[in-house]
């Protein structure tokens, strides 16, 4: 996540209550702080009689994405190893499958590091 100078200097100077302040009362100052909000940096509200801007703890690792590996899958070979409708000629091929897709699905890896076929 980007941040202007401003808003990285909010986060960098907590006042001894805990909460944070903006480094002046300018429209640009409050901008920053508001934009801190939107991004879910800094949440206003009352604690222990105080109401200001309280940072919001951000976790170390940020949360990986789900990354688009094919935006256009053309075909899958597959094996059907779950029970399903068997005759002899899917025995003759082994259980096995070609699909060819007209409009191909998009392929992702997932953050646990599985697979998505997902269809546009
Ligand atoms: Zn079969």
């Amino acid at each position: 996540m980007k941040l202007t100078k401003t808003e990285q200097w909010i986060l960098d100077h907590p006042t001894p209550k805990g909460t944070v302040k903006a480094p002046n009362a300018r429209k640009a100052s409050r901008d920053a702080m508001d934009a801190l909000a939107r991004k879910g940096l800094v949440v206003q509200e009352e604690r222990d009689g105080w109401y200001g801007y309280w940072p919001v703890k951000r976790s170390r690792k940020n949360p990986v994405q789900s990354v688009v590996i094919y935006g256009r899958v053309l075909r899958i070979e597959a094996q059907k190893t779950q029970k399903h409708v068997c005759d002899d000629e899917c025995k003759k091929f082994k259980h096995r499958y070609y699909h060819e897709f007209k409009i191909g699905p998009v392929m992702y890896g997932l953050p646990d590091g599985s697979l998505l076929i997902k269809a546009k």
